[in-house]
């Protein structure tokens, strides 16, 4: 499932390709793709003439701006948008087209057909399901130390789940979790409300960091995901510890380790990130993201501050 540096590349690259461009109709041939308004027919009316004026995100979804109208879009497992000449052969699983003024077209192609789409009036979006209840947006300015520990410090969850958790935190999913925990050095089973101050900001830095650089990895790598037509699909920037199971720790060398969590597939290393908690996290991380992290210390006092029931000292 596309995470939040994977719909911001689509995001990136939707914007270059459709904005300004009008729509003269719009065919669904898979009605369960749009869930609001109920009445595909109305969907398809009410689209058509309006302006694109701008590809927004919140999370993982894509805002679709128009003049007069918003078209909130999730990808869920595998849609995807594309742009081709209106001649061009339409591929198997494309669900929804807008035909656009110009001669191009629009297409969402959705082979698991789990992805989306709800029309609003603009600003309605924010109040109305799937957004309205959507949490902190770690790009956004309002993502701070002090807004992320409000977020999760009381929560009495397992950390992972909590960082999964869309009303909490947008845009984070089992990769981005996983690498985040693991540049932290958090044990991905601590209970959130065992985290302490250091250790929540550290979990801040680290998340601002992956994020940040996955979406500069996917600006960097965007042409070879977008094909002759437009096709935009999903890139992997280098992961340190997701998927990596069994292969030496990139901090420490010894072997990566896959649990379950919260019934997700989990990567971690538990020399660094140990299960009492410990306040080091992975050493001498190298400096190149613009907004890193502090160096972690060494806090001798660190182990007196844990709220947690296992927190035991490593
Ligand atoms: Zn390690």
């Amino acid at each position: 499932m596309p995470e939040l540096p994977e719909v911001e590349t689509v995001r990136r690259t939707l914007t270059g390709l459709i904005v300004g461009k009008k729509i003269q109709s719009v065919t669904v041939s898979l009605p369960r793709i749009v869930q609001r308004p109920d009445d595909i027919r109305q969907f398809e009316m009410e689209l058509a003439g309006h302006v694109i004026q701008d590809v927004g995100r919140r999370g993982k979804f894509l805002r679709i701006i128009m003049d007069g109208l918003v078209l909130v879009s999730h990808l869920r497992m595998e849609g995807r948008y594309g742009v081709y000449r209106n001649d061009e052969p339409v591929e198997k699983h494309t669900h929804v087209i807008f035909h656009f003024t110009d001669g191009t077209e629009l297409r969402y192609k959705d082979v698991r057909q789990f992805g989306t789409m709800h029309l609003f009036l603009p600003g309605e979006e924010f109040n109305n399901k799937p957004l309205a209840k959507l949490g902190l947006e770690p790009l956004d300015e309002s993502f701070s130390p002090e807004t992320f520990r409000k977020a999760i410090a009381r929560r009495t969850t397992k950390i992972k789940p909590a960082l999964l958790n869309q009303e909490y935190v947008v845009g984070l999913g089992n990769i981005y979790v996983d690498e985040s925990l693991f540049r932290a050095g958090i044990h991905p089973e601590l209970p959130a409300n065992s985290l302490d101050d250091e250790q929540l900001e550290r979990l801040y830095e680290a998340i601002l960091a992956t994020l940040t650089e996955a979406v500069e990895a996917g600006g960097a790598s965007i042409k070879s995901y977008v094909n002759g037509q437009g096709e935009m699909g999903m890139f992997q920037q280098a992961l340190r510890v997701y998927g990596r199971q069994g292969e030496p720790c990139l901090n420490c060398g010894q072997p990566v380790e896959k649990t379950v969590v919260g019934g997700r597939g989990t990567h971690f290393c538990p020399n660094c990130q140990p299960p009492g908690g410990g306040k080091t996290g992975p050493a001498r991380r190298e400096a190149s993201s613009g907004r890193t992290a502090k160096p972690p210390k060494l806090a001798a006092n660190a182990s007196s501050r844990s709220k947690s029931g296992n927190g035991v000292s490593a």
